[in-house]
């Protein structure tokens, strides 16, 4: 039976002949397993974006031979859509999400993709499969957006052919639980990014040269890395998918971005809510010395990473070459539970959006 064709938007839309919907425990959701009905598609050919289109969800063809297989060109991004009721979904602060995008585009030679395709495609998307967002408190539909690198192309240069395509998927609440503060350790064996590297795009690349250490540092007993600079291992940069902050009695230090640290959107928007709640904000280099310093001095009051997935996610123990941290392993600082209940407010449609930050 041939799919159902409707042309309503600016793109073409193929609707699926049968919903997978069935397949989903939303009781327990695991994240990045399920993936919803449809998917949007725009290809990169002759040199230009061609027509865009929604279709069903599924595997395609690729050869041997295609670029990214071989050379990792290709750049993502991850966000998400909140139920906020019947008639209103949100997505959070998705012009951020497209900047940061293309920024990565830029950086991995990749055509960059016009806003108001990407736009319109997650709305469509949402209002295709809306019966895939869930809808409890704490749990959203994650949004990945991603472009590749397409070309049957066996040499080490830049692709002329992409693929760029949006796949969402249902997730679950990240703290179902309570909050559960993650504890890290830096490495002096490996080095997750440099500046003027691509470290500060959301390069696929960039994730596969941290799964080693990542593994590593699971192995010891540990979250995630607390990856340091690359050139003299001594400034904070950031965690495997969050950045990183620390409150010093009044004042929220975050790591500059220095070129190698991925400018998180949530990141972004502590900093904003800190600002505007008066606090000391700075943004600036900041020694793993210092921040034992800090501890000892009794001036460190919290650590905690931010990124979309957890939205603030509390540090409770930092292994820095033996020497340890060791802050309230059961429960989240006071500042970092209200940058989360901030942002979650907006997030859900709770709290009036001031800084216009939800489509
Ligand atoms: N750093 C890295 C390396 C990440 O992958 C992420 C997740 N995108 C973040 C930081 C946090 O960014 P965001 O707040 O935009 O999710």
């Amino acid at each position: 039976m041939m799919n159902e064709i409707i042309s309503n938007t600016k793109f073409d839309v193929e609707l699926t002949n049968e919903s997978r919907i069935h397949e989903v425990d939303f009781d327990n959701l695991v994240f990045g397993r399920k993936f919803s009905d449809h998917m949007f598609e725009m290809t990169y050919e002759d040199g230009q974006w061609q027509q865009p289109k929604v279709k069903p969800y599924g595997a395609f063809e690729i050869t041997p031979a295609m670029n990214v297989l071989h050379y990792g060109q290709a750049v993502f991004e991850g966000m998400k859509a909140f139920y906020v009721d019947e008639d209103t979904v949100h997505i959070f602060r998705p012009k951020v999400h497209h900047e940061r995008f293309n920024r990565s585009c830029r950086r991995l030679c990749i055509p960059e993709t016009d806003y108001d395709t990407f736009i319109e495609a997650l709305e469509t998307l949402i209002k295709l499969d809306k019966q895939w967002i869930p809808q409890e408190s704490g749990t959203a539909l994650y949004l990945r957006p991603f472009i590749f690198a397409s070309d049957d192309l066996l040499a080490a240069r830049s692709s002329d052919k992409f693929t760029y395509q949006i796949i969402t998927s249902p997730v679950g609440a990240y703290y179902a639980e309570g909050f559960n503060p993650v504890s890290l350790t830096t490495t002096d064996e490996y080095v997750r990014a440099v500046s003027g590297g691509t470290g500060d795009s959301k390069a696929a690349g960039n994730y596969a040269g941290s799964f080693l250490p990542a593994k590593k540092a699971k192995e010891e007993g540990y979250t995630q890395v607390l990856w340091l600079d690359a050139k003299e291992h001594k400034y904070v940069e950031e965690v495997g998918t969050m950045n990183i902050h620390f409150l010093i009695d009044d004042t929220l230090v975050t790591p500059a971005l220095t070129g190698s640290i991925l400018p998180g959107v949530t990141r972004r928007s502590i900093i904003a809510l800190a600002e505007d709640w008066g606090l000391n904000v700075e943004e600036r280099r900041i020694t793993i010395d210092e921040v034992f310093e800090a501890h000892e001095d009794g001036s460190l009051k919290e650590i905690f990473g931010s990124g979309t997935a957890a939205v603030v996610s509390p540090v409770g123990f930092i292994n820095h070459k033996g020497r340890t941290i060791e802050l309230d392993r059961e429960k989240p600082g006071k500042f970092a539970k209200k940058c989360f209940d901030a942002i979650t407010d907006i997030q859900y449609g709770r709290a009036e959006d001031k800084f216009g930050w939800v489509h």
